[in-house]
């Protein structure tokens, strides 16, 4: 028999971005919500992370708005002075306890181990028992920008006879180092393999980077929950904008002023997905000479690896590592609110976290679906140059709308997630009091030199 499942809200997918609604929602609102994931718990992609895996930025940027993750200065290591971020098991343990919040709440349930089918029903793929939710549900959608991971996604590339290929996941696995590590992918989940490979030992010489393109990245000792500091970094990077004569030169003057790091100071980056990165991690990626630009792998057999650009022969005991899943997804902004659905997205520029749960603030707060996409337009993540101006741009007007909400401005101080926030607590020093005036003066001309380089 197929259960009905009474509840105001049906968020499909317990991740970061469904995590992140809820909590908002029912911290505001007077509602109840059935969550549903295929996966055994609350955590999304992270529950099937590679195990060395930490998050990029500052924990206290990720999680739920209720609750902040993190919050402690490193004391020791290349780090030290900069905010904690949080490892695979931490993250996993963070989402377990923001669970049993919300349902400690009696107005959330987790039906983990179902599948969201269509039309308002789920099953589960445990019992096989058929749920159904009230035509009055809302369906959110928080999947819609749920990334692959190497762990469940096959190499975009042919495995021929006798090629080892390990998911990034396997490298902690290999029984028997092999004479040679082919890493593929020119995204985080690559930096972090080639540095745990450095980390434990692996001769850099005996790695072979295949980085199809080659990345910004931001430096993480700018990305940190200090006004004085976070506001300063944007108040710089907009000045630079609205006097940049193109794209490619804004990334360059942003990489003079410390804002943006590249590996390889000879090559131009065409990737802008700018995670951040420490400078530690940058000099260690820096020994790393044997670099492949021959576009994307085709196939890898024993001994070679064939790419768009040409082969490159390679030991026969070399382990390739796929770290070329599609982490950062670009399906194209919707409207987060539309009749079928709620669909989650970023919306100030990166921080998802941040976006799904000022949704959920404002879908608790407004009655109007119009009012809620004016407040709460869509951003997207970043990929090539344009792609990230471009992301800049509806950041920028986003928080520009929701920030003119004095409930949402108030609200959005008090959230961790927030890395612009400017706590009520926080003291006044020159340093702020100096970026606050330069992004008041250098934001607008900013925005528009950007709408221009975007085209
Ligand atoms: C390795 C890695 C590191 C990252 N580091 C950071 C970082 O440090 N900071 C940052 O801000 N972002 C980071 N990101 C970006 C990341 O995409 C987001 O932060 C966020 O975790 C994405 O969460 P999500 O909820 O959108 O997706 P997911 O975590 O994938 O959650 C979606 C959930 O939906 C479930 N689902 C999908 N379809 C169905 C269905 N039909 N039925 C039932 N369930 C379904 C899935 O099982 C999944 O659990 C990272 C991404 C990766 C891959």
């Amino acid at each position: 028999m197929t259960r009905t499942v009474e509840a105001d809200y049906l968020v499909v997918g317990a991740g970061a971005m469904g995590m992140a609604f809820t909590d908002a929602l029912v911290d505001h609102a007077d509602v109840r919500v059935a969550m549903v994931d295929r996966r055994h718990a609350a955590g999304g992609h992270w529950l099937s992370a590679y195990p060395f895996v930490r998050l990029h930025q500052s924990s206290t940027f990720y999680g739920v708005p209720s609750t902040v993750l993190g919050g402690r200065l490193q004391e020791h290591g290349p780090e030290a002075g900069l905010h904690e971020r949080a490892d695979q098991p931490a993250i996993a343990a963070y989402y377990s306890s923001a669970l049993r919040r919300l349902v400690d709440t009696g107005r959330v349930e987790l039906f983990s181990g179902c599948d969201y089918r269509g039309d308002r029903t789920f099953v589960s793929r445990v019992s096989g028992q058929e749920f159904v939710v009230p035509d009055d549900c809302r369906i959110v959608d928080a999947r819609y920008l749920s990334p692959d991971i190497p762990a469940e996604t096959p190499p975009p590339f042919a495995i021929g006879d006798g090629a080892r290929v390990i998911p990034a996941n396997g490298v902690v696995a290999v029984e028997e180092a092999p004479s040679q590590y082919v890493v593929v992918g020119s995204g985080k989940t690559a930096t972090d393999t080639c540095i745990w490979l450095l980390g434990h030992g692996v001769d850099p010489d005996a790695i072979v980077w295949v980085r199809p393109r080659d990345p910004w990245m931001l430096d993480r000792a700018l990305i940190q929950p200090d006004p004085s500091i976070y506001l300063a970094m944007v108040a710089d990077l907009m000045e630079a904008t609205a006097a940049a004569p193109s794209l490619p030169e804004l990334f360059l003057r942003l990489e003079e002023l410390g804002i943006m790091l590249r590996i390889d100071r000879t090559v131009t980056p065409t990737m802008a997905k700018a995670p951040t990165l420490g400078r530690w991690e940058l000099d260690l990626l820096r020994s790393i000479e044997h670099v492949v630009r021959l576009g994307h792998v085709r196939a890898v057999s024993r001994g070679r690896l064939e790419l768009e650009g040409g082969d490159v022969p390679v030991r026969p005991d070399a382990v390739v590592v796929h770290c070329a899943a599609d982490g950062l997804k670009l399906p194209g902004r919707v409207p987060i609110w539309q009749p079928g659905a709620i669909t989650l997205q970023p919306v100030r520029a990166g921080f998802p976290c941040f976006g799904a749960a000022v949704s959920g603030y404002v879908e608790a707060t407004r009655d109007d679906d119009a009012e809620k996409n004016r407040l709460c337009p869509p951003s997207s993540y970043g990929n090539t140059l344009v792609d990230w101006a471009q992301m800049n741009v509806t950041g920028f007007r986003a928080t520009a709308a929701f920030g003119a909400e004095p409930d949402i401005k108030e609200w959005s101080n008090r959230v961790a997630l927030n890395p612009a926030r400017v706590p009520l607590d926080t003291a006044p020093s020159a340093r702020l009091d100096d970026a606050l005036a330069r992004l008041a003066a250098h934001t607008r001309p900013g925005v528009a030199r950007l709408v221009e380089l975007s085209g």
